[in-house]
Parts: structure tokens; sequence; C-alpha cells
């Protein structure tokens, strides 16, 4: 298996890939129970099980997802390369080709506000909303600055930021705000280290003023507007 952005991927001995993601509310769970059945264990509702896997070894991978948001697509794995929902996709933003210097040069003459630049794809792969906030308050950038005006010192404190929250977010287990957890049930605890996310009103865990929300893109930026300029 393997993972590219927000994508999983799944080589088969058919020579085809099978491409998958979660949506918003999709999961899945290794050793479920069968169709038919409420998972007690992962607190899952069989009644959105969609598609189940029988291994060779006789396990079951069962895919449960309540909005369907998510979805699954066979490609050829040899036209991997030409997966259309992939072609344009920017660098892993744990990966060599994400620094500061990618960030000075791609959001040159960027007239976007830098919350929207990095929520764009073809920017960086796979950083969603949440990390997007945190990492705009750990480099004290306001998520409103314009794209263009982040390359230098701000975006040397931005390219660092993104890979320590990414890679907290990850030991952490994953931010388990409604919906998300890994495939044995157990819940990601990234949500309780949140400085800005889903906390408006609440205090700045830096200068104490109220965090406050704004809707970017149609998406909720949560930011300082004292420490984050
Ligand atoms: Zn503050």
């Amino acid at each position: 298996m393997g993972r590219r952005a927000k994508f999983l991927t799944l080589t088969l001995s058919t020579g085809e890939m099978l491409v998958m993601h979660l949506g918003m509310t999709g999961r899945f769970t290794v050793g479920g129970s069968q169709l038919g059945e409420f998972h007690h264990e992962t607190g899952t509702d069989a009644r959105h099980d969609h598609v189940v896997f029988h291994l060779g070894s006789g396990a079951t991978v069962t895919y449960n997802d309540p909005r369907r948001f998510g979805f699954m697509e066979l490609w050829p794995a040899e036209t991997f390369q030409a997966y259309p929902r992939l072609m344009r996709m920017g660098p892993e933003p744990l990966s060599n080709a994400f620094s500061a210097a990618y960030l000075d040069e791609v959001l040159q003459g960027r007239k976007a506000p830098i919350k929207a630049a990095l929520l764009d794809q073809s920017i960086i792969a796979g950083l969603g909303n949440i990390y997007v906030c945190e990492a705009l308050w750990r480099s004290g950038i306001s998520p409103k600055r314009r794209a263009s005006t982040v390359p230098g010192q701000r975006a040397a404190r931005l390219a660092p930021a993104i890979n320590e929250v990414i890679t907290e977010a990850i030991e952490a287990g994953g931010s388990s705000i409604s919906d998300f957890a890994s495939t044995n049930g157990e819940l990601g605890y990234f949500q309780h280290s949140f400085a800005v996310y889903a906390r408006e009103g609440q205090a700045c865990r830096n200068c104490g003023g109220p965090i406050k929300r704004l809707v970017q893109s149609g998406r909720s930026s949560f930011f300082c507007s004292t420490c984050q300029r």
C-alpha cells in the first residue's frame, strides 16, 4: 500500500491500482465484523459499510462511510503517472522537495491569501484546513496575508512549522474531531494540541488574546490577530 496526498493506493495482482479516498467520514477497519451487525468494538454502524475486502488470510477489511464522500477507483498501474486526480499535485510536505526555498519560488507573484495558497493541492499535497491553520499560527503569519509577501523570512518560518505540525499530528495518531480513527478503531489525540483550530474566543496560547474565526474560500480560518501578521 502507498499514499500520495490524501489518496491511498493499493497495487493489485491484476496490474491495476486501487485508488481510495476517505472523503469526510470514511474509515477502514481491519478485522471488523461482517455486514449486518453493529461494530461495537469500533463504534461504526454496519449500515454504512460499503465495501468489505476478504483477504486470503481470512481477515476482513471493512470500508465504512456514513456521508459517502469517499471513493474507490481502479486505474491501470502502468499508466498511474497519468492518473488525473494526481497529475498536478505539489510535493509532499515531508519530502525533500518541500522547503523554504520551494515556498519562496512557488508563492512568488501569487495574489491569493496565504491560507488559500496552502490549501491548494498543486502547491503542497495533502495539507488540510486544520494543519494550515496550526502552521500559520506557529509561524506568526496571518491567514489573510497575500501569498506573494511570504517568501523570505516568513517562508523560512513557515516551512519548518508545516513539517512540525504534520509530524506531531502523525505521532499523535491524527486528529479525531468527529470520525477519524485508525484501522483498529483507536482515536487520534492531536486535537488536544490545537493552538487555534476550533478555539474561537478562547485564549491564544502565546499572548492570551482571543482566537478569531474568519471564513476564507468557504473554510474556517482560526487565528490570533496579535501573534499573526
Ligand atoms: Zn496570540
